[in-house]
């Protein structure tokens, strides 16, 4: 079977069972192999005793039955029937349409049989269907993470099951691309192995180990990557001029605050590269509200006052307005003559068609957008320095399409991930790297709180003091649990109860990331004006976002989230003038308190959050926990792999000094592996 073979190769799916792989992003084969399940469950230890604590629940109950199942013949159809009891209570068992059952279940010999616990009548319980196995089998079984896939409404888990075993079994899928005496070198299983393994893991050894191996392959694409198109290392020849500053002078003058430590650092960096040799390439790493957006501004008022052009781009529409605004705002009240331009995916056609001249015949202009400013049909006139905000990988593919139009801008990466240094200068070795350590004194720091689940109301009732005070809040919703539900739907719904609890008299909104552009937009734009007095949201709100007008963040099962992101969101408040409150729901199980939950109580501060995460993540810790998606790595954690990393990183460079386009015989499977993986969106992970 090919890679890119469509879904609707394999048995079992047609035209239409396709198309709900599509809303999972699951368009080919490839894919598919790729998705990898969300988590992992373990068949429940039998149990002999005490069935009241598992009504309601999936039960394995060890029992052996007094006589052998009988079956009735009704009209309809065979019902077979099996009785014992436990712990002194009476448990049916009972079977439809399945009367050979009887020949399976010997009487006086203990079986498992595993379904729901329901209770008929008092001291009576029933299992209906369930599934029998014999001790050993069981526990077999037992040992084995059963993987529990993203599902969409129509779609099963075993369905999902089925078509990846068909995958699994298609050997020339899972063909080994890594030389063997590189794995040899690393202790690292084979391929085929590590994907069978992450789709029917044996054991949570064989998992780990298995993960272990497709880390180190993510690691090691992104390194060979990003070493492949960086070619020679070196920036281009430094072409452009920025000799006047009178408009930045009197800008850095007229300041409402003055500039941080940090800030001023920065600044000094940025200004020095500007006057360089070569093109620069800096990381700006700073915390969320440490003051990113006006040296972003400083920077490129250098390039505009000089005539110039000069872009910042942003990852979502909704922050390229939220920029636009800003950079209108500080246009107008610093008096300068430029003009500020916004180009998105959603602006018209005429409109654009506009725009697009402006850019590529206007000097000296301000320039915002999303990637849209990367596509094909863009010019510009003179683009001096590119800003990127809040993405990482904005890196040296998007660079060299610049450079194939025969510009060769600055490029400012800003980012509020603290990764800690030592990581940093690993993952974004072409570049530069300054850090804002410091945040603006505030009068007020956000205060947190942990609460459990149970808690919830007062949380509510809080937020309802605040919106009724004038304020606004966000509610990060819970991560979809029940299987058959999407996150579209699982915000739609809890927006619903949200709404109900206050009543109507609360005006509730809400958004995903399903949602168009326009609509993410619109939602935006009714937050700003108010209008959105509580915005029930997935993680989408995580980066940049400004209101300074909301107060409170409250996050569902904030336990299963990366403390980085969690950071992140709670960067959402306490960016105004007013107290702020965060609110963390815990929803570890049995009010085992999350210590990662603690740590973030105790401080605001990004760099020790980061560094606390080092040290608490364990190896046992990597499922269940959501880390943000803003590095784009699916699977590995450059936190907890990075010892993974650093080793991926000196065997990219090393298979890139002996073979630098991977055209002999031995890398040219790795040459095409990455061909592959280019397509794949990973998906849940
Ligand atoms: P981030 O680094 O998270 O992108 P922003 O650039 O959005 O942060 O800045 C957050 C807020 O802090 C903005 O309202 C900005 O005007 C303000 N700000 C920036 N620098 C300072 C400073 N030195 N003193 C006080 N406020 C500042
Ligand atoms: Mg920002």
């Amino acid at each position: 079977m090919d890679f890119y073979a469509p879904l609707t190769d394999l048995k079992g799916i047609g035209s239409k069972s396709a198309k709900l792989y599509e809303a999972l992003d699951i368009c080919h084969v490839g894919a598919l192999l790729y998705d990898f399940p969300r988590t992992y469950r373990l068949y429940p230890d039998p149990v002999a005793s005490r069935l009241e604590e598992h009504e309601g629940e999936k039960t394995a109950v060890s029992l052996s039955l007094r006589k052998g199942i009988s079956t009735k013949r009704t009209r309809s159809m065979d019902i077979s029937i099996g009785q014992g009891t436990v712990d002194g209570e009476l448990l049916e068992l009972i079977w439809f349409r399945m009367p050979y059952i009887r020949n399976q279940v010997a009487p006086g010999r203990a079986y498992i049989f595993y379904g729901e616990l329901k209770k008929v009548r008092s001291n009576a319980w029933q299992l209906q269907q369930p599934a029998v196995y014999a001790p050993q089998e069981y526990e077999r079984l037992r040992r084995s993470p059963q993987a529990v896939y993203s599902l969409t409404k129509g779609l099963t888990n075993k369905a999902v099951a089925k078509a990846v075993g068909q995958l699994l079994d298609d050997t020339a899928l899972t063909e080994e691309y890594l030389p063997s005496e590189l794995l040899n070198k690393r202790k690292l299983p084979g391929y085929r192995y590590a994907i069978r393994q992450m789709h029917t893991p044996d054991d949570f050894d064989s998992l780990k180990e298995a993960r272990d191996r497709l880390v180190y392959d993510e690691f090691l694409k992104f390194f060979l990557t990003k070493g492949m198109e960086q070619g020679n290392g070196q920036g281009a020849p430094n072409r452009w001029r920025f000799d006047r500053d009178e408009c930045y002078q009197r800008v850095l003058s007229q300041l409402p605050f003055s500039l941080t430590a940090g800030q001023k650092d920065t600044l000094q960096d940025i200004r020095s590269d500007f006057g360089g040799e070569y093109v620069s390439q800096r990381l700006l790493q700073g915390d969320v509200g440490s003051g990113k957006t006006i040296l972003a501004f400083l920077a490129m008022l250098l390039a505009v006052e000089n005539g110039y052009q000069a872009a910042i781009m942003a990852p979502t529409e909704v922050l390229a307005r939220q920029h636009e605004k800003t950079f209108r705002s500080y246009v107008r009240e610093f008096d300068l003559p430029f003009h500020v331009v916004c180009i998105t995916g959603s602006v018209k056609a005429a409109q654009r068609r506009e725009l697009n001249r402006r850019v590529a015949e206007e000097a000296g202009l301000f320039i915002i957008g999303t990637h849209a400013l990367l596509s094909e049909n863009m010019e510009y006139r003179g683009l001096a320095v590119v800003v990127t905000d809040e993405q990482h990988r904005f890196g040296v593919k998007q660079r060299k399409t610049l450079s194939d139009k025969g510009m060769d801008p600055h490029v400012l990466v800003m980012s509020a991930t603290p990764i800690p240094r030592t990581l940093a200068m690993i993952l974004y070795s072409d570049m530069r790297i300054s850090v804002i350590k410091d945040v603006p004194e505030r009068r007020l720091r956000t205060k947190n709180a942990v609460i459990t689940r149970e808690k919830r109301k007062n949380a509510f009732d809080f937020i309802g003091k605040e919106v009724k005070a004038g304020h606004q809040a966000y509610i990060i919703c819970p991560l979809v649990e029940a299987s058959e539900k999407t996150e579209a739907e699982n915000v739609t719904e809890y927006a619903a109860t949200v709404r109900e609890y206050f009543k109507g008299a609360v005006s509730v909104g809400l958004l995903h990331g399903r949602m168009t552009p326009q609509e993410k937009d619109r939602v935006m734009a009714e937050l700003v004006d108010k209008k959105i007095q509580v915005l029930v949201s997935t993680t989408v709100v995580e980066v940049g976002v400004n209101i300074p007008n909301a107060t409170v963040m409250m996050i569902e099962d904030a336990n299963r989230f990366g403390l980085a992101q969690l950071h992140q969101l709670r960067g959402r408040v306490g960016r105004g003038e007013w107290q702020s409150y965060c609110m963390f729901v815990d929803g570890s199980p049995n009010g085992q308190q999350s210590e990662r939950l603690s740590i973030l109580a105790q401080s605001n501060d990004g760099f020790f959050i980061a560094n606390e995460d080092l040290r608490l993540r364990g190896p046992g810790d990597f499922y269940g926990i959501r880390q943000s998606g803003d590095l784009d790595f699916k699977l590995a954690d450059i936190y907890q792999d990075a010892d993974v990393m650093r080793l991926a990183a000196n065997d990219a460079q090393e298979m890139l000094a002996e073979d630098p386009a991977l055209t002999t015989e031995k890398y040219r499977p790795v040459r095409e592996y990455l061909r592959k993986m280019d397509t794949v969106v990973y998906t849940n992970l």
